[in-house]
């Protein structure tokens, strides 16, 4: 009985003990199972040879008798259900008598017993230092993080705890802030702001980033992204408060945006061709608002013939990485072409990569340029004028001299029919002085817009009628017929300039087609329009020239008809009188065989339209010049 007693009093004490030790606290996991090792042998029947070892998670804590034998007995250590290691008892050398075998049944149980014990204690400590080390992690990014942080109360608002840069961004101490509320420190100076955080904690109970405004302890106040979480700590309801500092973003955002508003430059943003971000300038040169605009494709705002050219400088710029300034027709909503010149270079824009275009409006200076262009080409073109006039002005002026010095000279000794002759030739030359003279004149007066027309109803017939018989009169060497219908509508013309205009047609054809030969004058009623041709059966004018003979000062002469006279002018007057009319002209011809100078006149508004009467127009009494 005393034997029994005994050994339950050495068990109790050992598990008592373990209980102790296990309670106790500020001592460390190894400290514990170092006492624990060395509490074990007491409670074996023989506890003078017994020794005992633990091992758990690779550490060993020995008895100082601990030795290799095979009188041992063993448990396992279990953690969370897996083996973690195992706690050992033996004796040095076999005791002296051991009626209940080597280990009694009560020491097994005990064995277990213990092993279960250190599986506990060893559990709760794993535990315990990871909860600790996630504390720890969390107090070192809470106080390093560059975010404002801090931990308040739930109850009150007061603040148990805040970071370095919630001190240094406020400017007040941790002891300034801590135990008072950021109402007291007046933190959040605008009513909306607070109300804002107030609501989503009371809807949601949390704050997801919302704008706010802190005021520091220096009465700045800063724009802040704010973000709200609950947390528990000892039972107790706290709130996690995480800001972050937008101002300097803020600033360089209004700072991007001020210049892209005032910018004298036109600014976009292009990601895959399509147009996401415009300034008002870029609104203003193409004429459509930043809706219109937003993801629109930039080449549909391109003039088609320039697109090309845009894909391949932009293209270049990226390539070389280096700006290739181009310029290009932009087509306006309002159907204006402006002329811009532009640049781009790669961007990233809302994480995406993209292009960056400048484009400045150059509409103006491509305005002057044109102009200085038309300045030179005027300034050239009246020298050219001006050797072209001096020299065909003294030809007829020659003639005019020579022949009048001639008569004065001579007069006694010349013959009447000589002298006529003389006097014939110096009229002929006065006509072609005055002609080209007249020419010139018309020219420079419908240049300057000065040029009316005097408007009446006439008859087309009668007038055509007039300018053969005076044609005939003048060169007798052509035929001059006339092949007209027997009613054409009276039409509101300027019977002095069409009369001009037939004139100029007959005279070329006279000049240029062989003596002899048949010039007809036809007139046609066509849909809205009276067509009027003349026909020679002259040289004719090839294809190449057919296209500028009604150009300003454009002669075929140098190339092939020498010894006619004329600038160039006659043409382009007859079509400056033509359309000024409202009507075309234009030449068909076959060379070799002849040509066919054709022009319109339209048929409306004289409110007369009726068989052309037999008499000649008071207008067509005259040379009309
Ligand atoms: P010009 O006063 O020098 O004749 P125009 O303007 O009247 O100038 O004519 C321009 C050119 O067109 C002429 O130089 C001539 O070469 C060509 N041309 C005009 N009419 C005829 C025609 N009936 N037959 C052939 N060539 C012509």
């Amino acid at each position: 009985m005393e034997n029994t007693l005994g050994k339950s009093l050495r068990e109790l004490r050992c598990l008592y003990d373990i209980a102790r030790i296990t309670g106790s606290t500020h001592i460390t996991l190894q400290e514990r199972l170092l006492e624990i090792v060395s509490i074990i042998p007491k409670a074996l029947q023989y506890p003078e040879i017994a020794f005992a070892s633990i091992s758990v998670n690779g550490n060993n804590f020995k008895t100082e008798n601990y030795c290799e034998t095979d009188l041992t007995l063993a448990a396992d250590i279990l953690v969370r259900g897996a083996k973690a290691g195992s706690v050992v008892v033996g004796y040095a050398r076999p005791p002296a008598a051991s009626p209940d075998g080597l280990f009694s049944k009560e020491e097994r149980l005990l064995l277990d017993a213990i092993a279960e014990r250190l599986g506990a204690i060893t559990e709760h400590r794993q535990a315990e230092e990871a909860l600790q080390e996630s504390e720890a992690k969390f107090y070192l990014a809470f106080n390093a993080s560059p975010d404002i942080m801090a931990i308040s109360k739930m109850a009150d608002g007061e603040f148990a705890e805040v970071n370095e840069s919630f001190t240094s961004f406020t400017g007040y101490s941790k002891a300034e802030l801590i135990g008072h509320t950021a109402g007291e420190l007046m933190l959040l100076p605008f009513k909306e702001d607070s109300e804002k955080i107030r609501q989503a904690l009371e809807e949601k109970g949390r704050v997801r980033v919302e704008e706010v405004r802190l005021r520091k302890k220096s009465g700045g106040i800063y724009p802040v992204l704010f973000s709200a979480e609950p947390l528990t700590i000892g039972g107790e309801k706290y709130l996690l408060t995480t800001s972050t500092d937008i101002s300097e973003q803020r600033q360089s955002q209004e700072l991007v945006q001020t210049i892209s508003d005032v910018s004298p430059l036109g600014i976009y943003i292009l990601q895959d061709d399509r147009l996401k971000f415009t300034n008002p300038r870029f609104q203003k040169i193409t004429g459509y608002s930043q809706r219109e605009l937003a993801d629109r494709e930039l080449l549909s705002l391109v003039a088609a013939e320039d697109s090309d050219i845009v894909k391949s400088s932009t293209a270049f710029t990226l390539q070389a990485q280096s700006p290739y300034p181009c310029e290009y027709r932009i087509l306006s909503k309002n159907g204006q072409i402006k002329w811009v010149m532009q640049t781009v270079s790669p961007i990233r824009y809302e994480g995406k990569t993209g292009i960056l275009g400048n484009l400045m409006d150059i509409t103006e200076r491509k305005y002057l340029e044109r102009k200085v262009i038309e300045y030179e080409e005027l300034s050239k073109m009246k020298s050219d004028l001006l050797a072209t006039v001096s020299h065909k002005l003294r030809t007829p002026l020659t003639t005019i001299k020579g022949y009048s010095t001639m008569i004065l000279d001579y007069y006694e000794r010349l013959g009447t029919e000589e002298t006529r002759e003389y006097l014939r030739s110096i009229d002929a030359s006065t006509d072609r002085l005055t002609k080209l003279v007249d020419n010139l004149l018309d020219t420079s007066r419908m240049e300057a817009g000065l040029l009316k027309l005097e408007k009446a109803p006439a008859s087309v017939t009668r007038l055509i009628q007039a300018v053969a018989a005076e044609a005939s009169a003048r060169s007798g060497q052509h035929h001059i017929i006339t092949r007209l219908p027997r009613r054409l509508p009276i039409i509101n013309i300027d019977a002095k300039r069409i009369w001009q205009v037939l004139d100029n047609l007959i005279d070329n054809a006279v000049k240029f087609s062989p003596p002899g030969t048949e010039i007809t004058m036809t007139a046609d009623k066509a849909r809205d329009a009276i067509v009027i041709r003349v026909i020679d059966n002259g040289p004719g004018i090839n294809a190449g020239e057919l296209a500028h003979i009604f150009e300003r000062m454009y002669r075929i002469e140098q190339k092939v008809y020498t010894g006619t006279d004329g600038i160039g002018l006659g043409l382009y007057i007859c079509q400056k009188l033509v359309e000024g009319h409202g009507g075309r002209i234009w030449a068909e011809s076959t060379p070799g065989k002849g040509s066919i100078f054709a022009f319109t006149l339209p048929v409306t508004g004289t409110g007369k339209n009726r068989q052309t009467p037999a008499r000649t127009p008071e207008t067509s009494g005259g040379k009309a010049r």
